[in-house]
């Protein structure tokens, strides 16, 4: 048997059940190219997405039923896949993971072994689930300006959805690569010492960011590293200066973006994107080796709130209402 969420069909929120495997992963499709591995959960977190698939939101859920949560860490206890043998502790990011394909939010998963990876040297699985999803977008996100050419020296780098999962761990990757790091926050007085703790120079309210803004602002941001999307996005793309670069990672305002050409043809401001779901192997190589060096794993325990398997809706609601500070890690095992 296994405690799993499970989103039954569209529109619902997810429900804890506890069923028998073969009842829950009967259906499972194809193990793709390298083969598929079965798991005992270890921990687990729960990003935004997570919070709109538990509750029943649309985009996220692609078919049902469906185990929600997009990260898992596990300890393998049946492998067909030769690159992994049971007991080997490994994890994996998006992939599908609670979209497409079964997730981590049960206490079992079976799981495709192609973007399947160990667990790096010197994290504990807690720690890997509090990395997770976002952690892996934000360093996917720091690695793209600093591809670009983004130097620590060139300015002031902005952080949009500052406090955030995604915000928290941009911040403190930047600001430990010696980046300037500027943090943008609707929390800018209660989280203002949380944010500044994580290595931002100085905060802004995210009300400066929000709402409809001119085609091109005072230049004051060498790059940027946007969770929030919308007016927000285009606004920052607005206030970038000449050559910047500015990584698009999330929709947390809207997935629309009202700007237009002029950041581009006056100012030769580069918009990117980092997409966690389908990163090859070699960029999700590349991005934990980068996560396992050089995250202050003090820092990470300082953004991380635990919770248990049954608080898992409460968590869901709060993060879709942007109350939820850093990242949170549900310990499963
Ligand atoms: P969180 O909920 O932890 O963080 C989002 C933050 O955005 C909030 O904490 C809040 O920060 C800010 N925010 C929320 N609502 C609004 C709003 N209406 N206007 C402006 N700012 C707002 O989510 P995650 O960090 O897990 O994810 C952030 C975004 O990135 C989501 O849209 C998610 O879907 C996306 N994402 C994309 C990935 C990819 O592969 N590209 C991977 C992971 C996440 P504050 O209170 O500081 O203002």
């Amino acid at each position: 048997m296994s405690r799993a969420y499970l989103v039954t069909e569209k529109g619902a929120a997810a429900e804890l059940v506890d069923r028998d495997l073969s009842e829950i992963f009967g259906d499972e499709e194809s193990a793709g190219e390298a083969g598929s591995v079965d798991l005992d959960v270890l921990a687990t977190s729960i990003n935004y997405k997570d919070g709109m698939a538990l509750m029943g939101k649309p985009g996220i859920v692609r078919r049902y039923p469906l185990v929600p949560g997009i990260d898992v860490v596990g300890r393998v206890t049946a492998s067909r896949a030769s690159a992994f043998s049971v007991g080997d502790v490994v994890l994996l990011n998006g992939d599908g993971l609670g979209e497409t394909r079964h997730g981590g939010l049960a206490e079992h998963a079976r799981v495709r072994a192609d973007a399947l990876l160990p667990l790096p040297a010197g994290l504990t699985p807690e720690q890997a689930a509090a990395v997770g999803t976002a952690g892996f977008t934000s360093m996917l996100a720091v690695l793209a300006l600093a591809d670009a050419g983004v130097e620590p020296g060139d300015g002031e780098v902005l952080v949009t959805g500052a406090a955030g999962g995604v915000g928290s761990i941009a911040i403190a990757l930047l600001a430990g690569r010696e980046y300037t790091v500027v943090a943008s926050s609707g929390r800018a007085e209660a989280e203002g010492d949380y944010l500044r703790r994580l290595g931002a120079a100085r905060v802004i309210d995210r009300s400066a960011l929000s709402e409809e803004g001119g085609p091109l602002q005072k230049a004051t941001w060498a790059a940027a590293v946007d969770s929030v999307g919308s007016h927000t996005l285009a606004n920052v793309l607005a206030q970038t200066r000449y050559g910047g670069t500015v990584v698009a990672c999330g929709l947390a305002q809207g997935s629309d973006l009202p700007t237009t050409v002029l950041p581009f043809i006056l100012r030769s401001v580069t918009l990117t994107g980092a997409n966690s779901v389908e990163a090859p192997r070699a960029l999700r190589e590349r991005a934990w080796a980068a996560l396992a060096e050089e995250l202050d794993l003090e820092l990470l325990d300082s953004l991380t709130t635990t919770v248990a398997f049954e608080d898992v809706p409460a968590v869901a609601e709060r993060i879709l209402a942007g109350e939820v500070r850093g990242r949170t890690v549900v310990t499963v095992g």
